[in-house]
């Protein structure tokens, strides 16, 4: 046979060829949703990394972040040693240090504050994951001043839904992805929770035509999710409350809520005494034994309303035994909402939402969750020992995030949207919102924070965690006097609900020495000059403010943990440098914040699939050997030696917070015959890296739906730690701990809110949601600021770690400013025009960029793009320095001030959550010579000692090309 030309040549392509030598198992970290990954390893080098199919978060699927985690770990801007200022703060000027050095002096700086006033310390931590240590470790050396990044994020969401229904969304609880027939996501962009919600969007757009499901987005920008949503409502910000109103006051209206479900799962049927002027006015009519009681309609009498038997009634007005009124909770409920002031018509304009969609979108959440009612036959038991043949689903699921959140009046929204859920029935039903354990947690929430100076001691541990959940005036972090006890003031009146402190306030209030001066800023993973920073140009003079009569800085020390050099590394005296994810242990543990799913628990951990090449270690290691260093109660033993002398990884195994509780759940007991509750064993780790490294325990079907009053639920919920008795927990769309705060507004029980705060206590503390201008947007005059600012995050991105990483620079290099054509065309701008974005506090120069998907009212960028120069280890001339800019320039820490001179916290004045979404901005076209770079620019920092080379081209994986797999 000779040479055919006409042959067909076989090509063989070898999709999935070998390429690497080995193949660890970890955890993603390169955002907040923790995917189980499969680190491709090639002569020690990291080559690949994909998707772990068996993990529970993920199943497989990896997005752009979590491949491109490759060139987060070999950056040229991670830090590679200790170092220690020598040139005046904010120079940049350092000097390489040994670790012994550098522990030693934290040592001394951190000892002598303990045994004086460790309430000197004030310690926060970003976006760490690993805040069940580091809320401990700042008890055991008795500070009350410890947090972390939630006070930034998302803690209204959280608070609310803690306070309402006993979880919340994202790790609280999520949609049922496989039976719901109608999604509303409120605020949500590409952030926590990634992977989830695109697999789950996944699966709606999926379905058969017969079983489809409608998918809404209210957001006032269409990116990321709400570009698929089949229907995107683009919302004016901040007025998401007004919206949802509107949408319970059409249900309402129409008689279309589930009074079963409010009468068998909620205190819809609780008496609120009516007795105007009293110290009892507005709180829940209680028994002797403190029952809340309702009316009985069986009996006609008033009943414990806790009782399995008594038929409550909903409306009318009743007496109680000691001659005053009360009326059912949910007629003040229906009062309220009813009113016209939330008819659609009435919202319609504040919100840009058409009267005839809200009307629409209610008669369509009603047919959902009514007329589609699904059914799970497997027969179940509720807490009172009914029996019931089947769960029954209304399948109305809801998915918010920061965008709701993020707003003065973000906790009374986010409490709207679960009494919205409430209302339909659609808790943790099939086809609903469902609970992750070890969510639901009792309501109201158990634990008190503890923090008042009567809680603190020279050289001891602090009376209690500091963070937790007030119910009362009385549980207030006040002094006698009525000045905060903590340095970020919150739990003082000022954030009486500031279940996760108020970190944007930190710097400022230490600068000022109001409540009281500190010694040591201690950060992990913050980069509060910058980023994280409200008004980071005067955060950047704050940190660097001296005393004119000592010489000394206003915040005399501060020391900094990070792995990267990043812009408040320069801000620092002392920087401990830690490692990167892929090479250290890690916990994401139950006591934290864990990565469950509905149907189980579940927590998980890193391992280092790599050495470090540098001298970093990882701060939990570090935290801990400071812990023993310092002498703290819990990280020596009796005879002052190191309780954990492994470190994190021995203390992940050994440490007990309660007997036979530890930080991992999985393989407890000597053998690893335990789940969550047992000894410890010595494999444990062993056991999880086997295992991908994550454990997972399956409910069983029954004990999977209406688990806030599904008694098999509760009882292995109490067996294991969860919730504190095997008894139903009451959904409460009256918030009666808030009444408490109101009524100390009106004058009533000891403790008092000073008098610049009372009427806004009284008028913001309701029991019931309610919704007000944000605070921004009431103090600026609208007309010189007429439009809103916000950011998105990128999917491509994850805070600022994303935006120094090789490959993914290449997708967000730069950021612009985004907006409406109509708005630009009003403003007479064109496409890549520059402009001038001006607040009541300070102006950005940026460029612009055109589209349609955006509400007319709103301007917007990506989300912590813009670098200082010099850091991060990028060039001076870098894209991200030159194009990029942050909102964060031009949103300020305080508000404008009051007629009376007070100046509030730009926070949401219930749980002091920072109010980024308020901003209000002016747009102005720049002058055609202002053109060409983003203002402000500060000045270039230097390198850090010892940073690798930035290399001019990137050559990752010459190494690897032409080998033989
Ligand atoms: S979603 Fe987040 S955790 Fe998951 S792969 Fe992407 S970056 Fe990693």
């Amino acid at each position: 046979m000779g040479w055919n030309p006409f042959a067909t040549i076989a090509e063989t392509v070898d999709t999935s060829p070998k390429v690497s030598d080995e193949v660890k198992q970890t955890t993603c970290y390169m955002c907040a949703c923790r995917c189980g990954i499969n680190v491709h390893l090639r002569d020690g080098r990291i080559r690949y990394i994909e998707g772990n199919r068996a993990h529970p978060v993920n199943k497989g699927v990896l997005c752009a972040k979590g491949s491109a985690g490759i060139m987060n770990h070999y950056s040229p801007a991670r830090l590679s040693t200790p170092l220690r200022r020598v040139g005046p703060r904010g120079s940049g000027q350092f000097e390489a240090i040994s670790w012994e050095a550098a522990l030693a002096t934290a040592v001394d700086w951190l000892g002598a504050i303990r045994r004086t006033d460790p309430r000197k310390l004030a310690f926060f931590t970003g976006r760490d994951q690993s805040q069940a240590l580091t809320g401990w470790w700042a008890q055991q050396f008795g500070t009350p001043n410890y947090a972390a990044h939630g006070g930034f994020c998302s803690v209204n969401m959280a608070a609310a839904g803690l306070y309402t229904v006993g979880g919340s969304f994202w790790e609280f609880g999520e949609p049922d992805w496989e039976r719901t027939r109608y999604l509303m996501m409120f605020g949500v962009a590409e952030d926590h929770d990634s992977n989830p919600i695109k697999i789950g969007l996944g699966k709606l757009k999926g379905r058969p035509a017969d079983a489809r499901a409608k998918f809404v987005s209210v957001n006032p920008i269409r990116t990321g999710y709400s570009a698929i949503a089949d229907e995107w409502i683009g919302i004016r910000p901040g007025t998401d409350g007004l919206f949802v109103f509107a949408l319970i006051h059409e249900l309402l209206r129409a008689d279309r809520v589930d009074l079963d479900f409010l009468v068998r799962y909620t205190n819809a049927p609780w008496l609120v005494v009516q007795d105007a002027g009293s110290a009892r006015d507005g709180l829940v009519a209680r028994d002797d034994a403190g029952h809340p009681l309702c009316w009985d309609r069986r009996a006609d009498a008033i009943a414990n309303a806790l009782l399995p038997e008594v038929v409550p009634a909903l409306a009318g007005e009743f007496a109680l035994p000691d001659g005053r009124r009360a009326v059912p909770a949910f007629q003040l409920l229906a009062q309220r909402y009813l009113d016209a002031r939330y008819s659609p018509e009435a919202v319609a304009a504040a919100t840009g939402v058409p009267a005839s969609t809200i009307r629409r979108i209610a008669a369509e959440l009603a047919h959902a969750a009514f007329d589609q009612q699904i059914t799970v036959d497997v027969p179940w038991t509720d807490w009172a020992g009914r029996r019931h043949d089947r769960f029954i689903g209304r399948p109305v699921s809801m998915h918010g995030m920061r965008g709701i959140s993020a707003h003065s009046n973000g906790f009374h929204t986010c409490r709207a949207i679960h009494l919205l859920q409430i209302l339909l029935g659609s808790i943790d039903c099939p086809g609903g919102w469902r609970y992750k354990p070890p969510f639901p947690r009792n309501v109201p929430p158990a634990l008190r924070p503890a923090g008042r100076s009567d809680q603190v001691a020279a050289g001891q541990p602090l009376a209690g965690l500091p963070i937790g959940f007030p119910l009362a005036p009385e549980d207030l972090l006040v002094e006698a006097d009525g000045t905060p006890s903590r340095i970020d003031k919150a739990y003082s009146w000022e954030a009486p609900i500031a279940a996760h402190g108020l970190m944007h306030m930190v710097i400022a209030n230490a600068h000022k020495g109001a409540p009281y001066p500190i010694d040591t800023l201690f950060l992990f993973m913050a980069n509060m000059s910058w980023n994280s920073a409200m008004n980071t140009a005067g955060t950047m003079a704050m940190l660097t403010d001296k005393d004119a009569s000592t010489g000394d800085y206003k915040i005399p020390r501060i020391i900094y943990a990070d792995a990267y050099f990043s812009e408040m590394v320069a801000y620092a005296d002392l920087v401990l440098p830690d490692t990167t994810y892929l090479e250290r242990h890690d916990c994401i543990s139950l006591l934290d914040r864990p990565i469950c799913d509905a149907d189980g628990a579940a927590d998980a951990i890193r391992q280092p699939v790599v050495k470090p090449d540098r001298d970093v270690r990882p701060f939990q290691d570090v935290l801990i050997d400071l812990g023993a260093r310092l002498g703290l109660p819990g990280f020596v033993n009796a005879d002052g030696a190191p309780k954990y002398p492994g470190f994190y990884p021995d203390y992940l195994v050994h440490h007990e917070r309660r007997p036979g509780i530890g930080m991992l759940a999985g393989w407890r007991g000597k053998s690893g015959e335990r789940e969550i509750v047992g000894e410890p064993n010595p494999d444990q780790l062993a056991r999880y890296v086997a295992h991908g490294c994550f454990w997972r325990h399956e409910l069983p079907e029954h004990e999977r739906y209406f688990r806030h009053a599904n008694r098999d639920y509760l009882r292995w919920a109490a067996d294991v730690g969860f919730v504190a008795r095997v008894e139903q927990i009451v959904l409460q769309i009256y918030c009666e701990p808030l009444q408490r705060f109101r009524l100390a507004a009106q004058g009533h029980g000891s403790a008092q809110p000073p008098d610049h705060l009372r009427a806004r206590i009284e008028a913001q503390f309701d029991p019931l949601p309610l919704w007000y201008t944000p605070l921004e947007e009431a103090a600026v005059d609208t007309d010189e600021f007429p439009l809103h600012a916000i950011t998105q995050r990128p999917m491509a991105m994850y805070h600022s770690w994303g935006s120094q990483n090789a490959w993914l620079r290449q997708i967000h290099g730069r950021n612009k400013l985004h907006m409406h054509r109509k708005t630009a065309g009003r403003l007479e701008l064109a496409d890549d025009d520059w402009a001038w974005v001006i607040s009541h506090h300070a102006r950005i120069k940026v460029q612009v960029k055109l589209m349609d998907g955006v509400n007319e009212n709103t301007v917007w960028t990506w989300n912590a793009i813009g670098k200082r120069k010099g850091a991060w280890n990028l060039a001076a001339d870098a894209l991200e320095s030159e194009g990029g800019f942050l909102l964060n320039h031009v949103i300020s820490e305080l508000l404008p001030p009051r007629s009376d001179g007070h100046r509030w916290a730009n926070s949401d004045p219930i749980t002091g959550q920072a109010a980024w979404y308020d901003l209000r901005v002016r747009v102005e076209k720049a002058a055609p010579e202002e053109a060409g770079e983003t203002y402000p620019a500060f000045a270039t920092l230097p390198p850090a000692p010892n940073l690798k080379p930035r290399p001019s081209v990137l050559r990752y994986g010459a190494a690897f090309r032409g080998r033989a797999e």
